[in-house]
């Protein structure tokens, strides 16, 4: 048996109050003991860090397979359409390995950031086995996108064989409701139903997916257009908002958590709630994209349960939770909301742990022993992470190991 004690000037449990001169005792993969460092065993390893400790960041919502090959589209400064077909451009041309390797890129950013899960977004089986072999916990989501009732038998038969890839928990992401058939839609949110597995599409994103779902015209219907798709909303669309859509179509639960939610008003926001279905706010993806800005103070005003997710290089500088938060903070604060930052971190941990619907963001006896530690200090650790933690991961531990030490 191997223990160590992984001490800190502050110990942020997500269970409690923040620990001053705080400890973890870790022995093998498990943390066994949590509080101050004075009530520890004398006869293990003790490694004192400074700065602040927390749980392992949970990134709820990532593709880690658009790694470094897509980066520069995050500086290209496309509208969001152009974006999306260059971004398919790019996926033609890559092999297994390729995809291996881009998987991999992504992972190690999360590493030396201090995330230790993630829910990651997948269209090819090496990103499973990458964030396994790495042991990011957390779940892969197996997407569909570009699917009507015709293309439905082959992509079906496509999904059936990623869902059997191992090593890591599977779920399902309808990719969105302007890229797939009504239909097909509501077959995905059964086969996940029928098999356990939870659900994670992106909802709310731009004003075109509005206006597609309300009326079945822009941009979107041009694109289904010109390849050829027949969905069901074009010329027509729902006659209601991206978030009722959804729930009409079976898309929202406590099973599900849905990636950026931007476009929603009040009663939105309250279909969400009902639904008890987080929200993966991804802000700087939202303004690379031009998508718009999420009303971050009105969903921790009223309560929602909220997650924070990077999304991919593709459309994100890098994938650093805590940059992703201090954008976050910011928004937040332009919109009236003094001091989210208490908020803003069970975010980056709980809020990450309801969304996947995992036991993940505290340290407590019996959990897995990941954390992290950070270079920041101040009064507030809240204030002091958010304000200073981007880039300043001093140690990532996955399973009590030290996967990570600048
Ligand atoms: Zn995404």
């Amino acid at each position: 048996m191997t223990a160590t004690v992984h001490a800190a000037p502050v110990v942020l449990t997500m269970t409690g109050p923040p620990l001053v001169e705080g400890a973890v005792l870790v022995e093998n993969d498990l943390v066994v003991q949590v509080g101050p460092r004075s009530g520890m065993p004398t006869s293990v390893r003790v490694r004192q860090w400074r700065g602040v400790l927390t749980p392992g960041l949970v990134n709820a919502h990532a593709h880690l397979e658009y790694g470094p090959a897509f980066a520069h589209l995050s500086s290209a400064g496309l509208p969001f359409a152009q974006w999306i077909q260059q971004l398919a451009g790019i996926r033609q041309g890559l092999s297994d390995v390729d995809w291996q390797v881009q998987a991999r890129g992504s992972a190690h950013q999360l590493l030396k950031s201090g995330t230790t899960a993630v829910a990651d977004v997948v269209t090819r089986g090496p990103a499973i086995v990458v964030a396994g072999s790495l042991g990011l916990q957390g779940i892969s989501y197996v997407e569909l996108a570009a699917v009507d009732d015709a293309r439905w038998p082959a992509a079906l038969a496509k999904l059936e064989t990623l869902l059997m890839t191992t090593g890591r928990p599977v779920g399902v992401s309808p990719h969105t409701l302007y890229t797939l058939s009504t239909a097909v839609f509501r077959e995905l949110t059964s086969l996940a139903r029928a098999r356990g597995m939870r659900l994670h599409p992106h909802l709310a994103e731009t004003a075109d997916e509005a206006e597609w779902v309300l009326s079945g015209t822009g941009a979107f219907q041009e694109i289904a257009e010109r390849f050829g798709f027949q969905f069901e909303l074009a010329g027509s669309g729902a006659g209601v908002s991206a978030v009722r859509h959804c729930a009409d179509l079976g898309g929202l639960g406590p099973d599900v958590h849905v990636a950026h939610g931007v476009h929603v008003d009040a009663s939105d926001r309250a279909i969400l709630r009902e639904h008890r279905t987080a929200v993966a706010l991804c802000t700087r993806s939202n303004a690379v994209l031009g998508a718009g800005e999420a009303p971050v103070a009105d969903y921790l005003r009223e309560g929602n349960v909220i997650a924070i997710g990077t999304d991919s290089l593709a459309s994100a500088p890098d994938l650093d939770l805590l940059a992703e938060a201090r954008a976050t903070r910011d928004l937040a604060v332009r919109q009236g909301l003094p001091r989210p930052e208490e908020q803003l971190v069970e975010a980056l941990t709980l809020g990450g742990a309801k969304a996947l619907g995992l036991d993940l963001g505290t340290l407590k006896p019996g959990c897995r022993a990941d954390l992290a530690v950070f270079d920041v200090t101040g009064d507030d650790p809240y204030k002091a992470l958010i304000d200073q933690g981007a880039g300043r991961c001093l140690a990532t531990v996955v399973g009590g190991r030290l996967v990570h030490r600048r």
